[in-house]
């Protein structure tokens, strides 16, 4: 018989859960708590019950877990790039990015992912499996353990698409926000997504107060779609629809990503476009120098080139701003750092 994963529980599935193993209901907040709150990693470490209930534990549940493998800390600007080994030996990566407002981490939802994105390494060998909700919390209390400090914000950013992990990824959240564990604010957790256009449609009827952030990276579908392949299911017109919908229905701004890639998607012409198409949306635009992958032919726009582009969709009334590039010196870059790892291991 499987275990239960007790760590991806909410605190009324634990409740049902110590039912069924014929204990009283009470001891599953002090279980929740163990493992969100003082977030230990065994059930030998809940002092505060019986022995037997500890050995009960053992026999019928099992704590999900992300173990780190190897680190790497930027010289530049104290980044830090943590490659997890999951059950099964599956290997994700998860980054932590100081700001002066806090420490954000960027977790993984998927071990690799196959939505095809074309300057994504994450994606060259598709999507190997789903991460629990356990599995993405533990990213975030590893690191909480290994600096000693907080993590006041979450992207949802790394390595999968959240959309297609869609129930997890809502358990998650609503574990990471849980009063009795990690009390992360939803306002602090922001999700991105390639533009699962149903999803997102669901996503917003879930009355929840997260940032949402799309990839767009084009003006148009002709572009999206090389870029992006999940765009020929997923048209620009209808995106953009649900991309109103979604900040109609929540009152949240949207995000937009768009990876300034030289000679595709970089010049003034296609600023334009992608002004008219977002006119009065509420929405900001984040531009990103791309992060060059070998096995793609992709160079990055110049500082110079970014900086027109953001100025011009400034001047027609759309906030832009280019995101400062962190860690460069430690392969922060998606998915580059467990490609690698892999390729070591195999060999
Ligand atoms: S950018 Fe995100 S959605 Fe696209 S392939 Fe990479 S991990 Fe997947």
């Amino acid at each position: 018989m499987s275990k239960a994963d007790l760590k991806s529980m909410s605190l009324e599935e634990l409740q049902i859960f110590m039912g069924e193993i014929g204990e009283a209901k009470f001891r599953a907040k002090q279980v929740f708590e163990w493992l969100h709150k003082k977030q230990v990693s065994s059930f030998d470490e809940m002092t505060n019950l019986s022995k037997s209930l500890r050995e009960k534990l053992n026999e019928t549940g099992k704590i999900s877990f992300a173990h780190a493998v190897e680190k790497y800390v930027s010289k530049q600007d104290n980044t830090t790039k943590y490659l997890f080994a999951l059950e099964n030996d599956n290997i994700i990566e998860s980054v932590l990015m100081r700001y002066s407002y806090g420490n954000a981490v960027c977790i993984s939802t998927q071990v690799g992912c196959r939505m095809g994105c074309t300057f994504c390494a994450s994606t060259l060998d598709g999507v190997e499996r789903n991460l629990t909700a356990g599995e993405m919390l533990s990213q975030i209390y590893e690191i909480q353990k290994d600096t000693g400090e907080r993590v006041s914000s979450v992207v949802l950013m790394g390595s999968g698409e959240p959309l297609d992990n869609y129930d997890n990824v809502l358990k998650f959240i609503r574990l990471a926000n849980d009063k009795n564990g990690l009390n992360l604010g939803q306002r602090h957790i922001t999700l991105s997504t390639c533009g699962l256009i149903e999803k997102m449609y669901l996503l917003a009827d879930e009355s929840l107060q997260i940032t949402l952030a799309v990839s767009l990276h084009a003006p148009n579908d002709e572009i999206r779609n090389r870029i992006m392949p999940i765009s020929k299911k997923n048209d620009y017109e209808r995106l953009i629809e649900a991309c109103k919908y979604y900040s109609d229905t929540t009152k949240r701004r949207i995000t937009f990503e768009y990876a300034m890639i030289s000679g595709v998607n970089d010049s003034i012409d296609c600023a334009r476009e992608l002004s008219e198409r977002l006119r009065n949306m509420l929405c900001h635009i984040n531009l990103i120098p791309v992060n060059d992958v070998k096995e793609r032919n992709y160079k990055k726009s110049s500082s110079e080139t970014v900086e027109s582009f953001a100025e011009f969709l400034n001047s027609r009334g759309i906030e832009t701003t280019v995101r400062r590039k962190l860690g460069s010196d430690i392969n922060a870059a998606c998915g580059q750092l467990r490609k690698g790892y892999l390729e070591k291991r195999q060999k």
